[in-house]
């Protein structure tokens, strides 16, 4: 049974990532948008000493983990609680969520393909230390959508992986490849011939030679994140950096980048929520302040525009929230969730590029306006329809689960 009902605990803890967004984020939000490459380094610092507290929140289905037989088994809560805190970070700002110091997308590969052993490995140093990033990368010049098309490669030499290939748009790559002591999962195929089941997860540390940030974008919306291009030319590492099993089985490699977008997704879609509901209230705050009052209840016919259009922003933002609870909840119990992760995504990539840009219509000018950060969030919202996975590509993959057609069928 799905059950959301939150401990006291919990919300205590939302109330805290909460006063992070107020106190922290929204003073900050309109100078890191409007200077892209400045790093608010106070900001990771606090966040990252913060961070400690907030340990135990766990990327993706541990199956690592068995549960012991002697303890009274508790509901796990971990993939549910991190989309509820995503979400209340992102009402803060989206870009310094995705730019805080923390394993980010790397940690989520590392978490799906790695073995246990690669998982202490790798993750253990964002407990300790300096504030560390880390980084995913999939995409290249000539692919975005088609995860399956990678064309880097990774030759074995002796004691070493080479790879060699180019990666663009790598969120938090510069400060995961250069400038902490994190990592980029690079996912590169070993063998071109094999196809999907060549391609394979392998870590890259920082600074390791042969792995350059060769420009960092200038983007339109979440700007406080860096978004970098990476070049690997004749880049060693070791053998024992590829996650999970060098062999090229039939499912293969592209099993773990479908496992890691089933973890992820949802984290876009909390992303997602942020961002709409915070448009969402402040759009609330405004009307009250003009004594426009939302008359819930009251026949639709007899409503105003304005309460009709707020009304419809709050159902599609609660049904984008209920489809990214489920998809979390799933991961938690073990269930597949690669549909509901899909439809959280899509939905709530809709629904927020929909309510933020009615909240800036609402407004007028104002919403126009710098002065206020509802443009910003509009700015923000649409890459949430964009990156894990596009609208469209999402809604070919939920309209391929339903039907059960496979990727040769539908595409
Ligand atoms: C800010 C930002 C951060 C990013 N971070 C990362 C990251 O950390 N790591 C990483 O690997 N990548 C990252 N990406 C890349 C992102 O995942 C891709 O941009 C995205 O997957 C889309 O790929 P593409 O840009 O090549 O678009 P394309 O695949 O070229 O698609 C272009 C358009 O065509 C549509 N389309 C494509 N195929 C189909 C189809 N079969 N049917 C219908 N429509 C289709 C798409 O939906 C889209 O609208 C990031 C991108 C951005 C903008």
């Amino acid at each position: 049974m799905i059950d959301f009902e939150l401990e006291p605990q919990v919300l205590n803890q939302l109330k805290m990532y909460h006063m992070v967004s107020e106190q922290m984020m929204r003073p900050i939000s309109r100078e890191c948008d409007e200077h892209e490459h400045q790093k608010p380094t106070q900001f990771y610092e606090s966040m990252w000493s913060a961070s400690a507290a907030a340990s135990n929140i766990q990327i993706g289905d541990d199956k690592s983990k068995k549960p012991d037989p002697s303890k009274p088994s508790a509901p796990r809560r971990a993939n549910l609680l991190t989309v509820l805190s995503t979400e209340e970070l992102c009402w803060g700002d989206a870009g310094l969520y995705l730019s805080t110091p923390n394993s980010g997308l790397g940690g989520a590969a590392v978490m799906a393909a790695g073995t246990p052993e690669q998982k202490e490995r790798f993750l253990k140093r964002f407990k300790e230390g300096k504030p560390k990033w880390g980084a995913m990368a999939i995409t290249e010049p000539g692919f975005g959508s088609d995860s399956s098309a990678v064309t880097t490669t990774a030759t074995r030499d002796g004691d070493n992986w080479v790879i060699d290939g180019t990666k663009i748009f790598v969120t938090a790559g510069q400060m995961s490849a250069e400038k902490s002591e994190g990592f980029v999962v690079v996912w590169a195929t070993v063998d071109k011939s094999a196809g999907r089941a060549g391609i394979k997860p392998f870590v890259v540390e920082h600074n390791t030679p042969g792995m350059t940030v060769t420009r960092v974008e200038n983007k339109l919306g979440i700007r406080a994140s860096d978004t970098a291009m990476i070049v690997l030319d004749n880049c060693r590492i070791p053998l024992d950096h590829i996650l999970g099993s060098a062999e090229v089985r039939k499912e293969g490699g592209f099993k773990d980048v479908m496992a890691t977008f089933d973890a992820t997704r949802p984290i876009v879609a909390a992303m997602a929520l942020g961002v709409g509901r915070a448009a969402l209230d402040f759009v609330r705050d405004f009307l009250k302040q003009q004594n426009v009052a939302i008359r819930y209840g009251m026949s639709p016919r007899r409503l105003s525009a304005v309460e009709r259009d707020f009304m419809e922003m709050e159902v599609q933002l609660q049904a984008a929230r209920l489809l990214t609870w489920r998809a979390a909840w799933m991961l938690d119990t073990g269930k597949r969730n690669s549909l509901e992760a899909s439809m959280a995504k899509a939905k709530a990539g809709l629904a927020v590029t929909a309510i933020t840009q009615k909240a800036v219509e609402l407004l007028g000018p104002l919403g126009y306006s710098r002065k206020i950060l509802l443009e910003k969030w509009m700015r923000d919202a649409k890459i949430n329809d964009i990156f894990e996975g596009t609208q469209q590509i999402n809604m070919i993959i939920i309209a391929r689960r339903i039907l059960n057609y496979s990727s040769k069928e539908l595409n």
